[in-house]
C-alpha cells in the first residue's frame, strides 16, 4: 500500500495542509492540496488535487470547528477516503521556532513538545497555534509519527556574529538571539541550486523571500550565513503589514508617548504597518502595483529599496556575492518588482534581461552578466514531507515498527 504524508501548516484561524504519497524509489508526489480557513467564525475547507480538480469545498457552523484540533480532524475525516480509509503514515508540521537547539527536524513527544511550548514568548502569534494540532494528535492517536519542522532551523549552523545582538550575554543565554526565519524556504532553494543553476550552486548567493512575509539569506556553500529576520519575524524587510527594521526606538515612543499597551503595540507592529501602513492603500502588492495613488508608489519603492538595501549587507556578510536568487509569492510573480531591484543593484554587476523577466523566467539576467539572476519557485511543503520521509526511513532502520492503525 502506498506510503503518504499529510504537511501541516497550522495560523490562528486557518490550516494549510498538503497530502503527499510516497512513489517507487522514494519520490514524493502531491496529491492534495487544500485549506481550512475561518476556524470558530466561518470554517470552510477547501481541497483540490495537483492537477487543480476540487475534492472538496464544504462549510461548518462555527461551535463545529471552533479551534485549529477540530479543524484538523475535519481535514483528517476528509483525506481518510482517499487513502483506502487509513491515516497518513506520518504528520510533518511547520513549526516556526526551534529555538536555540533544534538545528534539524524532530519526532515529537510530550517532552519535546513541552520544550517547544516554552518557546511561545519568542513567537507569540505563530507558535502556540503551529503546537495546538501536535498536541491534540499527541494525545488522541500517540502512535501516529509526527516530526516538527522548523524555520528557524536553517539558520541554527550560522556564524557566532550573525547570532548576536549587542546586549549584555544573560539575555544571549537567555534566549535572545536572532535566530532567522523562512528557513525551510531557503533550504528548499539551497537544495533545488544544483539541479537549476549548478554553475553557482556552490557560490555566494542572496535569495530574497518575498511572499506577504519577506526576508532575505545570504547562503555560501548552501549554508546560511545571515539573514535579514532575528529574534523575530519582524525585523529586516518591510513586509505586508509588518514594518520590517526600526529603530527600538519607535517603540518605546510608542509606549510613552502614544501611551500605547504592550498589547496594541504588539499588534500595531503585526497588523498595521508596512505596505499597508505605508501606503495606507493595501498588504498587496497587486494592489498597489495597480494603484495610480503616489503613496502606492512610495510604498513599493521603499520595499526596492531595502532590499537593495539589504543586498549589500548580506553581500558583506559572504565578503562578496555571485548569484541572486527571487522566491515566494512577489519574487515569483512580480516582474516589475524584480525589476526595480535589479536596477537599484546594477552598481554591484547585475543586469535584467526585460524579456526573460516578463516571462517569468527561471534566468532573468542579461547572458554574460557578472551576476546572475533567478527566479526559483519555493515548495516549503515539499521540504517538510522530504524530511518527515527522511525521519521515517531512519526510523524504519532503527527498528520502529509502529504503525499508524
Ligand atoms: P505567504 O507568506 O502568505 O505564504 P506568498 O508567498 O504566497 O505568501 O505571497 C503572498 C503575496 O504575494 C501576496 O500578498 C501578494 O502581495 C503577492 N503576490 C502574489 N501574486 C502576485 C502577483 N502576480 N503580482 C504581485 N504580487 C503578487
Amino acid at each position: 500500500m502506498t506510503e503518504t504524508i499529510l504537511v501541516v501548516n497550522a495560523g490562528s484561524s486557518s490550516i494549510k495542509f498538503q497530502l503527499f504519497a510516497v512513489g517507487a524509489g522514494d519520490r514524493l508526489e502531491r496529491m492534495i492540496k487544500g485549506q481550512v480557513d475561518g476556524i470558530g467564525t466561518r470554517p470552510r475547507l477547501v481541497a483540490v488535487t495537483s492537477q487543480r480538480a476540487i475534492l472538496a469545498d464544504e462549510t461548518w457552523p462555527p461551535s463545529e470547528v471552533a479551534t485549529i484540533p477540530a479543524a484538523l480532524d475535519k481535514v483528517i475525516a476528509f483525506l481518510r477516503p482517499q487513502i483506502g480509509g487509513n491515516l497518513p503514515d506520518a504528520l510533518g508540521h511547520r513549526v516556526v521556532h526551534g529555538g536555540p537547539h533544534y538545528a534539524s527536524p524532530v519526532v515529537m513527544t510530550s517532552a519535546i513538545l513541552s520544550e517547544l511550548e516554552k518557546l511561545t514568548p519568542l513567537a507569540p502569534l505563530h507558535q502556540p497555534n503551529n503546537l495546538a494540532p501536535i498536541r491534540a494528535v499527541l494525545e488522541r492517536r500517540p502512535h501516529l509519527l509526527q516530526v516538527a519542522c522548523f524555520d528557524t532551523a536553517f539558520h541554527r549552523g550560522h556564524p557566532e556574529l550573525a547570532d548576536r545582538y549587542a546586549i549584555p550575554q544573560s539575555l544571549y543565554a537567555e534566549g535572545v538571539r536572532r535566530y532567522g526565519f523562512h528557513g525551510l524556504s531557503y533550504e528548499y532553494i539551497a537544495q533545488r541550486l544544483p539541479q537549476v543553476a549548478p554553475q553557482i550552486s556552490n557560490g555566494r548567493i542572496v535569495v530574497a523571500h518575498l511572499g506577504s512575509g519577506a526576508s532575505m539569506c545570504a547562503i555560501a556553500g548552501g549554508k546560511s550565513m545571515d539573514s535579514t529576520m532575528g529574534f523575530t519575524a519582524m525585523d529586516g524587510l518591510p513586509m505586508g503589514t509588518r514594518p520590517g527594521q526600526l529603530d527600538p526606538g519607535v517603540v518605546l515612543y510608542l509606549l510613552t508617548e502614544k501611551n500605547m499597551t504592550a498589547d496594541a503595540v504588539q499588534d500595531f507592529l503585526y497588523k498595521d504597518c508596512g505596505l499597508k501602513g505605508l501606503s495606507g492603500i493595501s498588504n498587496d502588492v497587486r494592489n498597489l502595483l495597480a494603484s495610480t495613488d503616489p503613496r502606492a508608489a512610495l510604498a513599493l519603492n521603499y520595499f526596492t529599496y531595502r532590499i537593495a538595501l539589504f543586498t549589500g549587507m548580506l553581500a558583506a556578510a559572504m565578503g562578496g556575492i555571485d548569484a541572486f536568487v527571487f522566491t515566494a509569492g512577489i519574487g515569483e510573480n512580480a516582474p516589475a518588482i524584480r525589476e526595480a531591484v535589479i536596477r537599484r543593484l546594477e552598481w554591484l554587476g547585475l543586469r535584467l534581461s526585460s524579456q526573460a523577466n516578463k516571462k517569468n523566467a527561471l534566468c532573468i539576467s542579461r547572458k554574460g552578466t557578472k551576476i546572475p539572476c533567478f527566479v526559483i519557485p519555493t515548495d516549503e511543503e515539499l521540504m517538510i514531507a522530504t524530511h518527515t520521509l527522511q525521519v521515517m526511513r531512519k526510523r524504519e532502520y532503527a527498528g520502529f515498527q509502529e504503525k499508524s492503525a
